[in-house]
């Protein structure tokens, strides 16, 4: 029955495609659109439209985002919308659904309710035991590697068996271990009743597949599902979508092919482009407004995208005026680079008003950070950094969480031997393996350590400490049930000894240690604080704190108060805005990274993950680059990135500070600006252009003249002294490759 539109919904918050994706509720929806144009907006409409206008039950309707910060956003949006029954919807990530859904229905499976669950670097350690154990030499293959082939077997959906299908496996000249090591990897995982984050999708997936009754119950249940960035789902969750909506088929998917970014995650981006063929009766809308960026921001960034050859063609026009241009900046080194991003900050909120929290600044990876950081710190301008090591990643932290794991799941080895020696209980590698060694298979390990205790040989000390150990675990199981989550986490601070060997420590380490427990304490009371408190008993408190703590992901704990400059990496910006932006680092082997270039697909890749961080401002964008980086405390000279001259000259300038130029790009800059103060004297490191004289080597950027081509641009220079072969753009003659003793080229 269809109801007059109730006057209250704010449907003139949209425009008509909006309008109509949220309104068209029954059968397949694909809204495939450019960056800002309204696509998660959309699913935040239509999550309301359906409560409010078609009074479809909260539990009725599932949402799912990339992050956990993106699901709780949406969910106060709903909330604000459609209100309190909002918080009912069903709003989370695929890993937090899975592990929703795993939870309730363990036991088809065979694996414990209460499993742990391992995240990336409890993989990496089992898969090193594992290699060393098949004598395999970690230079030859690295864990990373195996973990790497494995997890991306999985998102494909393959068992050990069928790895060696796999095209990308199959090139590996060692595919006979890394199956093999995936064969132990899981028995490992098993017998720990553990499963890793990839496990989360793929047990689902054989949930769905092998109990159809499990599967129907649900879709019963959920009748209308949403996918928000439905370009990087991998096959995984692509499965898994299609089995929640397979009878239904009230499946809305939004997503941008240009913004796909985690192929090297396994992200499928043939899921979006192939929607239309999995499901024929399929509506395409598609939304061709962006509302987010000023007009020359969208126009460069369209026409760097528009690069790409994989992509479907959109039209996508700016709502909001031109505004200024881009900006292109070539500083001296990185210092120099992080002081101009500092000084332009300092600047704008000064000048402008901009806040803090107004800003972003995006780099291709981490290590990037610290320049920027130091020059954030001298200037005193408040940051935050999203990423780089993570409080959840601490020693101490890490160790806690370890505890509770195995109190919940006692058979969970990688948790006991984290923590059977922490704090140090003269325990060792020996003793551990002769635990090991009694241990049946898929014996849980204390029942290992109290079979090691009765046949093999145990130092005294050894054997009282285990003994101990056991009589602790026992009783911390005990308090489970009685004690409320804060103070069993106490009482696992206390009663394991591992704050009193912090406190009589007294070093600055350990008191720093401390502190990050006590900062865990607050977390588990801000957990108490906001959970709804349905969880019946106290394993299933506990067990409810631990998934959130192992699903949190480094863009979760960023907090956006509003007060800081926020850096993060490029393929953590999805979704996001900020007023300025600078990208950092627009150097060839940084962005595109080097590992990119050999391949055209991914170069592809690091176009989108360009276009990504452009499109992620909305009034300045700043793309900025060091002439010179330090790699591993060596200065290496950069090249522009190669992206520089696939932006529109309308739309990009040089900064009128630029130390250099950038070729292609027009502007006041040029070799002449002298260096901020706290940046190392352009002279310092010969970077004045010098006459060439045939031995030279020079830089990029430098303007040489030919005698028969005129005046030009280098380009790049490859090798060193008279033989090195210079590029040099001649807008006259076009490209040209010379050799340097016999080009004839004078510095301008
Ligand atoms: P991305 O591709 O980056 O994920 P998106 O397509 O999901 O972007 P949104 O984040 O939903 O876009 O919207 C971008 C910005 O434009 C937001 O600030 C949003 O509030 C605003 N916006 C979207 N549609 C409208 C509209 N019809 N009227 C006013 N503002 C809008
Ligand atoms: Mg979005």
């Amino acid at each position: 029955m269809k109801r007059p539109p109730n006057p209250l919904f704010p449907l003139q918050d949209l425009n008509p495609s909006q309008r109509d994706a949220v309104t068209t509720v029954d059968g397949p929806l694909l809204i495939l659109a450019g960056a800002g144009s309204g696509k998660t907006r959309v699913i935040t409409y239509r999550i309301a439209y359906l409560l409010q206008e078609r009074n479809i039950p909260p539990y009725a309707i599932m949402a799912v985002t990339f992050t956990n910060k993106a699901a709780g956003e949406m969910r106060e949006r709903v909330i604000s919308l459609a209100g309190r029954e909002g918080r009912m919807v069903w709003i989370s990530t695929f890993h937090s659904a899975c592990v929703r859904i795993l939870r309730q229905h363990a036991d088809r499976m065979g694996i414990s309710r209460h499993f742990t669950i391992a995240d990336d670097s409890d993989s990496l350690r089992i898969i090193k035991g594992i290699l060393k154990e098949m004598n395999v030499d970690e230079r030859v293959l690295p864990a990373r590697r195996v973990s790497y082939l494995i997890s991306r077997a999985k998102n494909a959906l393959v068992e050990p068996e069928g790895m060696a299908d796999l095209g990308e496996v199959r090139r590996d000249h060692l595919m006979e271990k890394v199956v093999l090591a995936y064969g132990h990897y899981e028995e490992r995982l098993r017998a720990s009743q553990a499963l890793d984050f990839d496990d989360l999708l793929f047990f689902t997936f054989r949930l769905f597949e092998g109990h159809p009754d499990i599967r129907d119950n649900l879709e019963d249940i959920l009748q209308f599902i949403m996918v928000d960035e439905y370009q990087d789902t991998n096959h995984a969750q692509y499965q898994i979508i299609r089995h929640l909506s397979a009878r239904r088929r009230n499946i809305c998917v939004v997503g941008d092919d240009d913004q796909s970014i985690y192929r090297w995650r396994g992200a499928d981006i043939t899921n979006i482009l192939s929607f239309e063929s999995d499901f024929p009766e399929a509506k395409v809308v598609s939304l061709m407004e962006n509302y987010r960026s000023t007009g020359h921001i969208l126009k460069a960034a369209s026409c760097l995208i528009s690069r790409n050859l994989g992509r479907k063609d959109k039209e996508l026009r700016a709502v909001r005026p031109d505004g200024l241009k881009v900006s292109a900046f070539a500083a001296v080194d990185e210092r120099d680079e992080a002081d101009f991003i500092s000084a332009t900050i300092l600047d704008l909120m000064r000048r402008e008003g901009f806040a803090a929290g107004d800003f972003a600044v995006f780099y291709r990876i981490n290590a990037q950070s610290r320049a920027i950081e130091d020059s954030m710190r001298r200037n005193n301008i408040p940051h935050a950094i999203v990423g780089g090591v993570r409080f959840y990643d601490r020693m101490e932290i890490r160790d806690t969480l370890a505890y509770l794991r195995l109190i919940l799941n006692p058979a969970d080895w990688t948790s006991f031997e984290r923590v059977i020696n922490a704090p140090a209980r003269g325990i060792g590698k020996v003793t551990l393996e002769k635990i090991r060694s009694c241990a049946a298979k898929d014996a849980p390990p204390e029942k290992a350590v109290l079979e090691a205790l009765k046949s093999v040989k145990i130092t005294k000390k050894a054997a009282s400490a285990l003994s101990a150990f056991l009589e602790t675990m026992g009783g911390l199981r005990d308090k489970v049930q009685v004690q409320a989550l804060d103070e069993l986490v106490v009482s696992v601070m206390d009663d394991t000894g591992y704050l009193p060997a912090l406190q009589s420590e007294d070093t600055e380490a350990a008191r720093n240690r401390i502190e990050n427990l006590q900062e865990f304490l607050t977390v588990v009371h801000d957990f108490l604080e906001i959970s709804t408190g349905v969880e019946e008993s106290g394993s299933d408190t506990l067990s409810a704190f631990l998934d959130q703590v192992s699903l949190v992901s480094d863009i979760d704990s960023w907090e956006d108060k509003g007060s800081a400059v926020t850096l993060m990496t490029l393929h953590m910006a999805k979704g996001l805005e900020f007023p300025v932006v600078f990208l950092a680092g627009m150097e060839e082997d940084l962005l595109p990274h080097y590992r990119s270039q050999g391949e055209p697909a991914e170069l592809e890749e690091e176009r989108r993950l360009c276009y990504v961080g452009m499109t992620r401002s909305r009034e300045r964008l700043f793309l900025t680059l060091a002439r010179r980086r330090r790699i591993f405390g060596q200065y290496d000279h950069t090249h522009p990135s190669r992206f520089f001259s696939e932006l529109p000259d309308e739309n990009v300038e040089l900064h009128s500070e630029s130390a250099f130029p950038i070729l292609g790009l027009t502007g006041r800059g040029g070799p002449s600006r002298i260096p901020s103060e706290g940046t190392i004297a352009i002279s310092e490191f010969h970077y004045e252009p010098e006459p060439v004289e045939g031995e030279e080597t020079l830089l990029p950027g430098t303007e040489v003249s030919h005698p028969m081509f005129g005046v030009g641009q280098v380009m790049g220079v490859e090798g060193e002294g008279g033989d090195a072969r210079i590029t040099v753009y001649f807008p006259k003659g076009g490209k040209k490759k010379l050799i340097a003793k016999y080009a004839n080229l004078r510095v301008i």
